[in-house]
């Protein structure tokens, strides 16, 4: 029953473009240096063509004279609820979603999105890692993978509030923007949130948060589970009608900017009219317009160098915005590590990985490559803009007993406002 919701979802989704993808591929083998969960642990059974396996079976058996001749001769045999169990494991704890091995596809092989479609089979057929899982009703539920409820929110919204003494309006009518926190920020990073929101009153921007839209934090999009996505996504859209705002800006989450911004216009309605931006495109643009000033050379006085999010810069292409503003706060101190910018490594704990415990040592294996990138440079400290990756590299850096500092853009910014 399992395995045949899988299949049902694979059958579905290989109509035209997932078959085109599969039919490409050479087998050359060339993506598998180009993940950082094989480079790391060597496992051939993570090399990203290899975490399609599933998906290239239901499709071949069913629709290719080869992929029929394989089975009746026994060379191959059908997907069985092991395999499933098998797989999920692959593809949800040693895989980020951060599409780097498509980037060196030779025949331009859309893997990361052919794996989120492995994922929706599995989802579909209720294999998905526990905890993962457990998140996931955590934000149908209550309206947040932390489990944080309204009133938590509200609480915690006025702690902010009075701990960093910002105003933080909530559902005000006739806001221009809503803007959308994570509950990564408002738990763990609410220095990041009073940041986002001590820019925007500095800015004169006519804003507001919402009880309702108030999880950008997608763990649908996580799981591939396309209802609950859509749902997840719902709410902030639903927020931003009855408030009638003109544009939604995404904090500090690269999964939400992706699924905002490029998959909400493929699976569902979009509220017509209402832009969406990420907050670093945002916070570029107030610096490039004057409506806030930075004090020059603020963070001068350490080695920084900044990490690249694999769904914010490599997908979303936000790359020259935040070098632009570290040029004004460490103009002399900024680095890059190497790789960087589209072809940066994924810090190891997107996708959902980081919530998954028994992930830990996959992305710690990971993380020790982006450790060593930041200490050929000499790095003091590393920038980031999304919260996601901040969990990632501040645990990883403990674990490593690295004294390497972690900032987000955002909370630099508004330590640097005039
Ligand atoms: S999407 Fe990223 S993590 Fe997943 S297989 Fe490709 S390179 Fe590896
Ligand atoms: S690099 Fe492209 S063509 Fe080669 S094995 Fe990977 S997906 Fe297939």
């Amino acid at each position: 029953m399992k395995t045949q919701s899988a299949i049902n979802t694979y059958l579905k989704e290989t109509g035209g473009w997932v078959a085109s993808q599969l039919e490409a591929c050479t087998r050359c083998g060339i993506c598998a240096e180009a993940c950082h969960f094989y480079q790391a642990l060597g496992n051939p059974e993570y090399a990203p063509i290899w975490k399609l396996e599933p998906l290239r079976r239901a499709y071949e058996q069913r629709f290719t004279i080869a992929g029929k001749l394989k089975l009746a001769l026994g060379l191959e045999k059908k997907l069985t609820e092991a395999d499933l169990e098998h797989w999920s494991k692959i593809v949800y704890e040693a895989c980020t979603v951060c599409n780097k091995c498509a980037h060196v596809c030779p025949m331009g092989i859309e893997l990361g999105p052919l794996i989120h479609e492995v994922r929706a089979g599995m989802a579909a057929a209720g294999v998905v890692p526990g905890d993962l899982a457990e998140a996931t009703e955590k934000q149908r539920t209550v309206g947040s993978p932390l489990g944080v409820t309204d009133e938590m929110w509200r609480e915690r919204i006025d702690w902010i509030t009075d701990e960093w003494e910002v105003d933080i309006p909530v559902d005000k009518a006739g806001a221009e923007s809503l803007m959308v926190f994570t509950s990564i920020e408002l738990m763990k990073f609410p220095d990041n949130l009073a940041a986002i929101a001590k820019i925007l009153n500095k800015a004169g921007e006519n804003w507001t948060a919402s009880l309702k839209g108030r999880e950008v934090v997608n763990f649908g999009y996580f799981e591939a589970d396309e209802e609950l996505t859509k749902l997840f996504m719902y709410r902030v859209f639903q927020a931003a009608e009855e408030l009638g705002v003109k544009k939604i800006i995404i904090s500090e989450c690269g999964h939400a900017y992706d699924a905002f911004r490029w998959t909400a216009h493929n699976i569902m309605k979009v509220p017509a009219g209402v832009k969406i931006i990420h907050i670093t495109e945002y916070l570029h643009e107030l610096c490039k317009t004057g409506r806030i000033k930075l004090k020059e050379g603020a963070f001068d006085a350490e080695t920084i160098t900044f990490h690249d999010s694999c769904k914010i810069q490599r997908r979303g292409g936000i790359i020259k915005q935040p070098r632009e503003i570290l040029k004004v706060l460490a103009p002399t101190s900024f680095r890059e590590m190497t790789p960087n910018k589209e072809q940066s490594m994924c810090c190891g704990g997107g996708g959902g990985v980081i919530s998954i415990k028994e992930a830990d040592a996959n992305r710690y294996a990971v993380f020790e490559m982006k450790l060593e990138q930041m200490l050929d440079i000499q790095a003091q400290a590393v920038c980031m803009v999304c919260s996601n990756c901040r969990l990632q590299f501040v645990d990883s850096l403990a674990h490593f007993n690295s004294t390497i500092k972690v900032h987000g853009l955002a909370e630099m910014v508004a330590r640097a406002l005039v």
